[in-house]
């Protein structure tokens, strides 16, 4: 056993997994930057109370925040998610409405670690401020929708609801407190204590015995004011006009407080249902203001990536890229041509390796082989002297002789135009 292991709930992402990692942010920014939204890359700790607005029921402030105080005597957390972030962004800074963010990146919560759940974990997502529109939620779910697609994954089920506005969701809550207080004793300990803390959450429970007393609650349908149902009735009017399943759930009330009418979830039929949900988000109209910017509307989601790789592993989409260079160099004199030779093809615009240490012909053919590249430049005395390379297709075997000045040519009839790698001129 190595002395050091990573920490409960983290992980090493190696190669080529890694790869699929950053190809997975290429895809959700290309998909995101082309309905105008702006990467923003907020700081990973802030002042701890940044987060509390997120709501101090919630088990992520309460329970899962990894705060400190730092040595200075502030009170800090690492972020346990980024909408909070964005909206404090947003207050600092004041920019013209509306606002569109994208973000990704790590996020941390002291969670009970197992498969897909982690207590560091990355999320892409995007914020919208300063809209009220439904043509925005709609926007906003059908790009998350349309970024599952270009993953490959089929399996996807959208959920939503309306949470109504504050009023609503308070008369809600309240009507939502009694009922289960008058069922207490039907409710497993856990949920009774979560209902003495925050009732809503109760109905996340996925336990036999509340699942009985839950079937029967009261929904927040019947809560909504006339203008949060007109508004809910539009996004679906918009998600049907996309062609975009959904599924209502009048239980969905997700775990974050700060949400306001529209709220949605992903969830993966692939998956266990333990760790099913690989995103979520919605409107959360007054979180700028309780963080000291203006009352202005906003609406975002957040997409676990992690959890998102399991469900294309679960699907088999979306698999690690494969790992290789254009050219492996075999330089079987002393090592300086492979050096100026791989640098030159590099700056050209193709991919090169080498071996090191002076190693002998048959290994470095090894490690060419094992380098997945499509041709080996070998270079020895003879080749020196006549001012050429042999080149091996290290498919078919074929060789051949190539004057270096011939190489780039050569790279480009065999492996397309490439743009060289200069600094700009
Ligand atoms: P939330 O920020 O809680 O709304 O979560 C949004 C998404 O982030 C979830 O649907 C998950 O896919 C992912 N997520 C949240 N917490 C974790 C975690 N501890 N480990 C892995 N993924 C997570």
């Amino acid at each position: 056993m190595p002395t050091f292991q990573t920490s409960p709930g983290t992980r090493d992402i190696l190669p080529p997994d890694a790869a699929r990692w950053r190809q997975f942010n290429a895809i959700f920014a290309d998909t995101v930057e082309a309905a105008g939204y702006g990467c923003i890359i907020p700081p990973i700790f802030e002042d701890a109370t940044v987060f509390h607005r997120i709501g101090e029921a919630t088990d992520v402030v309460s329970k899962e925040m990894y705060d400190f105080e730092d040595k200075g005597g502030r009170h800090v957390s690492l972020r346990p998610e980024q909408t909070a972030s964005v909206c404090r962004a947003f207050a600092q800074h004041r920019p013209t409405t509306p606002w569109k963010v994208w973000y990704t990146g790590p996020n941390f919560r002291y969670e009970k670690a197992q498969a897909g759940r982690y207590r560091q974990f990355d999320q892409v997502g995007i914020e919208a401020l300063g809209v009220h529109d439904s043509d925005l939620d709609v926007e906003v779910i059908a790009l998350a929708w349309k970024f599952y697609q270009r993953l490959g994954l089929s399996n996807v089920q959208l959920v939503i609801n309306s949470l109504g506005d504050d009023g609503d969701r308070a008369r809600y809550v309240d009507a939502l407190r009694q009922y289960l207080q008058s069922h207490q004793d039907a409710l497993t300990p856990e949920a009774r204590q979560t209902l003495e803390r925050n009732p809503l959450r109760v109905l996340d429970s996925k336990r036999q015995g509340d699942l009985d007393v839950i079937a029967s609650a009261p929904t927040i349908k019947a809560f909504l004011s006339v203008e949060a149902n007109e508004h809910f009735e539009k996004v679906l009017t918009g998600l049907r006009a996309l062609a975009i399943p959904f599924t209502q759930n009048e239980y969905l009330v997700r775990g974050l407080d700060y949400y306001r009418r529209t709220s949605f979830e992903f969830v993966s039929t692939a998956l266990e249902s333990a760790q099913n949900a690989i995103g979520g988000g919605g409107r959360y109209d007054g979180l700028v203001q309780s963080l000291g910017g203006p009352d202005t509307p906003g609406i975002g989601f957040a997409l676990g990536l992690d959890r998102t790789l399991l469900a294309c592993d679960a699907e088999g989409v979306f698999g690690a890229p494969k790992s290789s260079v254009d050219v492996f160099v075999v330089d079987v004199i002393d090592g300086t041509h492979a050096l100026a030779v791989t640098n030159n093809i590099q700056d050209a615009g193709y991919s090169a390796d080498r071996a090191f240490d002076g190693r002998s012909m048959k290994a470095q053919m090894k490690s060419a082989d094992r380098s997945g590249a499509r041709f080996a430049i070998i270079i020895a005395q003879d080749e020196v002297a006549s001012g050429s390379y042999t080149i091996r297709d290290m498919a078919s075997a074929q060789q051949q002789l190539v004057a270096k000045s011939d190489l780039v040519e050569f790279l480009t009839r065999n492996l397309g135009k490439r743009t060289p790698r200069r600094s700009p001129s």
